[in-house]
């Protein structure tokens, strides 16, 4: 097993190691004892509901009338009427006909990707996609064209002179994880029907922010193409756990008969499909949540700015603080943690090689005053980091 050690240890000296970290955490903010609180850039609770008492009263009733597990898979004994109405919301939701619900957004990437496509199809996807959409990618057999990242024409002259015997399937994300930014999906969205592609948008960080549904609800008004499927998490705006795709009734009841990671897994529990009941209810009874969590995002964006750090331009929530070096992302976290800041470094193959980061997230437990000090202390360290 010397293979194992070697190989941990080369991951060390190169700065990408990774670890795990046991945080009693709340969201946005993590209670460190003593009175000292953690401001903490790194969750994904964006609308600060994984603790909302509306969920969790929701979650234990739950636990308590129908158990801890939903004890099958759904094609078994498993489907709960919770499912279901849970599924009835989230399509409503994403504007989309139907939902189906997975057991996390990582297998249902896989699982959707893979069932759908096959060996003469060909996936033309963004180049800097998940990886749970480069692996269901991989899994399916297809063959897959990687674009320019956000580049529709890119995309459009890939379509034009790829031959594919098959399918073909557009697929990229809404806003992306690790650098915020947001898709052009008037023009993607455009020439995957242009070429009769199937055109898959994954979500998961526009779910609940970005109008109710996602990115694509909120560009809604313009004429542009509705994705066939939305791919989206319960696990970060919406505060618990699990995936879904919305899509149309004809798509979902294929996908029930072919996806392996919906067919052969244990149904959601039912405390974490009734916390996701309560989530999408609020998100869709307070459609300004997402926005006011995009101003708050946009003044830190601004403070940052002002303190002398130099930023993308201003997307979403989501602020890539780009370092580079593995090695000085890692100390300016350091340097963070020690102020009481979390902001775990990113870094390869996360992100690409030279391209390590701090990636601050904003959540609603962020209060405006927690956001200006934080700016300040973000932008002496990273002053101190030797970056600006
Ligand atoms: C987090 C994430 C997923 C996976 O969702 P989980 O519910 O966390 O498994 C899929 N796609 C993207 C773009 C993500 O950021």
């Amino acid at each position: 097993m010397d293979w194992i050690e070697q190989t941990l240890e080369k991951r060390e000296r190169d700065g990408l190691l990774r670890e795990t970290t046991a945080w009693q955490a709340t969201g946005g903010k993590i209670a460190l004892g003593g009175g000292r609180t953690l401001l903490n850039f790194s969750s994904n609770d964006y609308l600060d509901l994984a603790n909302d008492p509306r969920l969790k009263a929701a979650s234990s009733d739950a636990a308590l009338r129908l158990g801890c597990g939903a004890t099958a898979s759904r094609l078994m004994s498993g489907t709960l009427g919770l499912h279901e109405a849970l599924e009835a919301a989230l399509a409503r939701l994403c504007g989309q006909e139907s939902a189906l619900l997975f057991g996390g957004g990582f297998p249902m990437n896989v699982g959707v990707i893979a069932a759908l496509a096959g060996r003469d199809d060909v996936i033309f996807a963004d180049r800097l996609n998940h990886a749970s959409l480069v692996d269901g990618a991989r899994l399916s057999g297809a063959a897959v064209k990687r674009f320019a990242h956000n580049d529709a024409a890119a995309l459009a002259r890939m379509l034009a002179r790829t031959p594919v015997r098959g399918h073909r399937f557009v697929v990229c994300e809404s806003v992306y994880s690790m650098d915020g930014d947001l898709a052009p999906l008037v023009a993607v969205g455009a020439a995957a029907r242009a070429y009769g592609a199937m055109w898959v948008v994954d979500e998961a960080h526009a779910i609940g922010v970005f109008g109710g549904g996602g990115g694509c609800n909120l560009a809604g008004g313009a004429p542009f193409p509705k994705p066939d499927i939305v791919l989206g998490t319960l696990g970060k705006a919406l505060g618990g756990f699990g995936g879904f795709a919305a899509c149309g009734e004809t798509v979902r009841r294929f996908l029930v008969t072919r996806a392996r990671s919906f067919i052969y897994a244990t149904a959601l529990p039912p405390a974490v499909a009734a916390a996701a009941l309560a989530a999408v209810e609020i998100v869709t009874a307070n459609p300004g949540m997402g926005r006011e969590l995009l101003e708050r995002a946009r003044a830190f964006h601004g403070s940052l700015s002002d303190a002398g750090l130099r930023l993308p331009v201003f997307s979403s929530h989501i602020l890539p603080v780009h370092v580079g070096e593995n090695r000085v992302a890692m100390e300016l976290a350091r340097r963070l943690r020690e102020r009481d800041i979390l902001a775990v470094a990113v870094r390869p193959p996360t992100v690409p090689a030279g391209t390590a980061r701090l990636r601050l997230s904003v959540t609603r437990a962020h209060a405006p005053a927690d956001l200006s000090h934080a700016a300040r202390v973000i932008a002496d360290a990273a002053r101190e980091a030797g970056l600006t």
